[in-house]
């Protein structure tokens, strides 16, 4: 099994540790290439890559999006992107996805006063440190307010999509986000497909939409749901992705690049990758 995590955040979004901590951390675990795939940011990949260069770990710039689909909901697409792509209508949608979820973290801080959850404004900023902000830092102020016990808890209890706290953000189509990643010269793979609703209708509709890639290795997906992956991949040609999708907010969360990869598609994506790495 090769060492490889095409999936990973930092504190320039909604993971606990920065970007030079989780490449260490893959380092450690073995990894000689991985991918910092933050929400709507490639803010954290310079770092990454600094860290990188000292610790012989190739690091691919990559992003997660967050898109509906109208029958399939909430689908999230990851885009790993060359070095020196042009990036221009990509960065744009990003930084206008940024400055939306300020918007989008107040009413949600609202309507968890409405709902008798209270938590300062202050307290999420400060989770989110001047990344990305999202759902997990509201979590995590959710905590320290002692509505509940854990970060999985508020969203159980309020902040899960169909949740009482729950506020949409506006978000592309499947077709328009892998147009976006295709633009930029990248390659767009469907996140954890077996986390939604209908995994194989997911998947099918990705690829019918352009996607080039599904993430049949995720995390400890287990192996009747690898096998599946894999024969779809195989029958619709999209190249298997693979990662943790590693935060640091979840207790006994996988680590970086502690992901099984079967040496074929490990070297596939490394082939595939060569040109992105730095
Ligand atoms: P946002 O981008 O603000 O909508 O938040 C989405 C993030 O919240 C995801 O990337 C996960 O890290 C986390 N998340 C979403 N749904 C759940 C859930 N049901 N349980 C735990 N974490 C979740
Ligand atoms: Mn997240
Ligand atoms: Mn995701
Ligand atoms: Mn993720």
């Amino acid at each position: 099994m090769a060492r490889l995590d095409l999936h990973m955040h930092s504190t320039r979004s909604d993971g606990r540790h920065a970007p030079a901590w989780v490449i260490r951390q893959a380092a450690a675990n073995g990894a000689e290439l991985v991918a910092l795939s933050d929400h709507d940011t490639l803010a954290g990949v310079e770092e990454a890559r600094e860290a990188g260069k000292a610790l012989g770990v190739s690091v691919v710039a990559a992003v997660e999006i967050s898109v509906v689909d109208q029958a399939l909901g909430e689908l999230h697409v990851l885009g790993y992107l060359p070095s020196r792509g042009e990036l221009t209508d990509l960065d744009q949608k990003l930084s206008e996805y940024r400055d939306e979820r300020l918007g989008r973290a107040r009413r949600t801080i609202e309507l968890l006063r409405e709902l008798g959850a209270p938590v300062a404004e202050d307290t999420v900023l400060r989770h989110a440190d001047g990344g990305v902000i999202g759902r997990p830092h509201i979590a995590r102020a959710l905590v320290d307010a002692g509505h509940v016990e854990s970060v999985q808890e508020a969203f159980d209890r309020y902040l899960h999509n169909d949740g009482p706290a729950f506020v949409q953000r506006s978000v592309l189509s499947l077709e328009e986000s892998i147009g976006l990643i295709h633009s930029g010269g990248g390659i767009a793979s469907l996140a954890h497909p077996t986390r939604y609703r209908e995994t194989e209708a997911s998947i099918e509709s990705f690829a019918a939409a352009g996607g080039d890639g599904i993430e049949i290795y995720y995390r400890n997906d287990p192996p009747d749901a690898v096998a599946n992956g894999e024969r779809l991949a195989n029958r619709l040609g999209l190249v298997a992705t693979g990662g943790t999708d590693f935060h640091g907010i979840h207790p006994g969360e996988m680590l970086p690049a502690t992901v099984s990869i079967p040496d074929h598609a490990a070297s596939r994506l490394t082939d595939l990758m060569k040109d992105f790495a730095s």
